[in-house]
């Protein structure tokens, strides 16, 4: 497919051609776990690497084939690997770069599931991480060890869709000669292809907007082929020979798709988390629309944050499309077309008021989850983030008196007048 199309385009057309075998113009779910090889040479060739085709659905499936092209188009990177969730695309994300005693440098600012499963799962793994207020630069440089494999941070920071200087951080990593992994799931790559801001890596939750709908769980992890992995020893699993693959060299056989072959040949293969064609085939029609949902989701959560500031009950609204926010500037810069939909604000009960207002709305569904077409709401603290310390949950911008939304795509005025009669309810 041309790289010239535009986004509109390519989010409906990239990686999808009709079926060959029966000219099926939607991309089929091609629900199979094996392929027939047409012969004992081409089965040898494919497990070698010499010829690219399909083998083992958990290695490679056709509609998960078409999906991973189409988010490379749509991110600008050199190759996509899918797998089963966001929480699957981190792990497989880390996987080529690290090995015990090795560490990454993390944002504070980031989902709490991914903190979690970097502080505590991580470890078990022997892969250290350290968590960093990364919009402190000098903290970020101060934190990079010579056992750091990675940055990590998000492109709209979880809970309250703060954006962080991206190109600086961008400048750090590549100083340390690491790559800067970039969690892209609540901008999108329509308001936001972090790969253009200097990220080597980008992954996503695929189960939130790129879907769109609350169906299907997916992860992502998109490589922009520009890293060099034989520019130091670090990365002995893609610049040496591979023990896991008959001593294959990746980069030097592959260049700037090591990683994604690595990342399928060896990370599917052995970690064993591959999508599945049906959830595939929901992320492919998802992303039909996403630049329609996206553009929706900004001006709805627009019209809402700038309600909630002037309401009553709520001392603070953080959310970066707010002139009021400290990060308005920077999205002007990073994200032109807005701040997402995901937002926090304060509400002045603390807890016990928070907590009444998700047991109040009538239109909101108070669920764990986000980037859904439907508004969604939750507290973090009493929820998704309640396993962090008070401390941990402060610097995760998620303590006791902060609902999180996300806002979806009904009528914005239905929106406002439920979290209007929720909010008079709970504080009652
Ligand atoms: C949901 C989410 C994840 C985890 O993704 P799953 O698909 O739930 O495993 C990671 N990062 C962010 C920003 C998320 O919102």
């Amino acid at each position: 497919m041309s790289n010239e199309y535009h986004f509109d385009t390519q989010q409906i057309h990239a990686g999808a051609v009709p079926d060959p075998t029966t000219g099926a113009r939607q991309v089929p779910i091609y629900q199979t776990t094996a392929y027939v090889f047409r012969d004992a040479d081409h089965a040898a060739r494919l497990f070698a690497l010499k010829e690219l085709g399909y083998i083992y659905s958990r290695l490679n499936n056709p509609t998960i084939t078409a999906l991973q092209d189409r988010i490379t188009a749509l991110e600008g990177g050199a190759g996509t690997v899918c797998c089963a969730s966001g929480h699957g695309a981190q792990f497989m994300a880390m996987f080529p770069l690290m090995s015990p005693g090795k560490n990454i440098v993390a944002s504070t600012r980031i989902y709490g599931g991914s903190m979690q499963q970097f502080t505590n799962s991580f470890r078990k793994f022997g892969w250290g991480a350290k968590a960093v207020d990364f919009t402190n630069l000098d903290a970020i440089k101060a934190a990079i060890d010579e056992n750091t494999r990675a940055l990590f941070c998000e492109t709209l920071a979880n809970p309250a869709g703060d954006i962080l200087e991206l190109p600086e951080i961008a400048k750090i990593a590549d100083a340390a000669g690491i790559p800067l992994v970039v969690d892209n799931t609540s901008a999108t790559p329509w308001l936001c292809r972090p790969i253009e801001y200097g990220a080597t890596l980008v992954v996503h939750s695929m189960t939130k907007y790129l879907t769109g709908n609350g169906t299907v769980m997916g992860g992502s992890i998109t490589d922009s082929g520009k890293f060099n992995w034989s520019a130091s020893d670090k990365f002995p699993s893609l610049s040496e020979p591979e023990p896991a693959y008959h001593g294959l060299k990746f980069y030097e056989a592959f260049g700037p798709l090591a990683y994604t072959f690595y990342g399928i040949a060896v990370g599917l293969r052995d970690l064993g988390i591959p999508l599945n064609p049906q959830a595939a085939h929901y992320t492919l029609m998802g992303i039909e629309t996403l630049s329609l949902r996206m553009a929706k989701h900004v001006e709805n959560a627009t019209k809402v944050a700038t309600w909630l500031e002037k309401n009553p009950h709520i001392s603070k609204v953080n959310y970066a499309g707010l002139p009021s926010s400290p990060f308005y500037e920077r999205i002007q810069r990073l994200t032109p077309r807005g701040a997402g939909a995901l937002f926090t604000f304060h509400v002045k009960g603390g807890y016990d008021a928070c907590v009444k207002l998700v047991d109040n709305v009538k239109l909101f569904s108070h669920v764990a989850n986000l980037g859904d077409t439907r508004s969604l709401i939750i507290h973090p603290a009493s929820t998704t983030h309640s396993q962090l310390s008070p401390e941990q949950l402060v610097a995760a911008g998620a303590g006791p008196d902060v609902v999180r939304v996300s806002i979806g795509i009904e009528d914005p005025a239905d929106i406002i007048a439920d979290l209007d009669q929720a909010l008079t309810a709970a504080s009652a």
